[in-house]
């Protein structure tokens, strides 16, 4: 593989981030720049389902954004958050800093712990 990415390191706990859900598939945890009161990136874990940007998917990676927005779905049901935006930066003219794909989670509801 090429170089890791910081959400590589994130994902293999090599750097600490703020985990606020994990399974087998996905990770989410807090942007350390936040721009709404509850701004949370969903990654995938596995290998298999790495990719750098919604520009890069292929046939056996188009169920990952699918992934993603589910498991937001459901952080957000099981979090009693019922409005938020999700988003994906595609491509550095897009806004896109981290080759990982991610799923941007915004609420202007706060998670009760917060
Ligand atoms: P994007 O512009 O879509 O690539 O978004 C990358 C996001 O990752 C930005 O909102 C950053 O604030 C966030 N970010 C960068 N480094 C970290 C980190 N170590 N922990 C948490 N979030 C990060």
């Amino acid at each position: 593989m090429t170089e890791k990415t910081i959400f590589h390191r994130i994902r293999d706990k090599e750097i600490p981030a703020s985990i606020v859900y994990e399974d087998d598939e996905v990770l989410a945890f807090k942007d350390i720049h936040p721009k709404a009161p509850t701004h949370l990136l969903f990654i995938a874990k596995k290998d298999e389902d790495f990719v750098p940007s919604i520009d890069d998917l292929t046939e056996e990676t188009a169920h990952v954004p699918g992934l993603l927005i589910r498991k937001a779905q459901k952080f957000a049901q099981e979090h009693g958050i019922t409005g938020y935006q999700l988003k994906f930066h595609v491509g550095k003219g897009g806004g896109q800093e981290v080759f990982y794909l991610h799923l941007h989670f915004l609420s202007e509801q706060k998670l009760a712990d917060d």
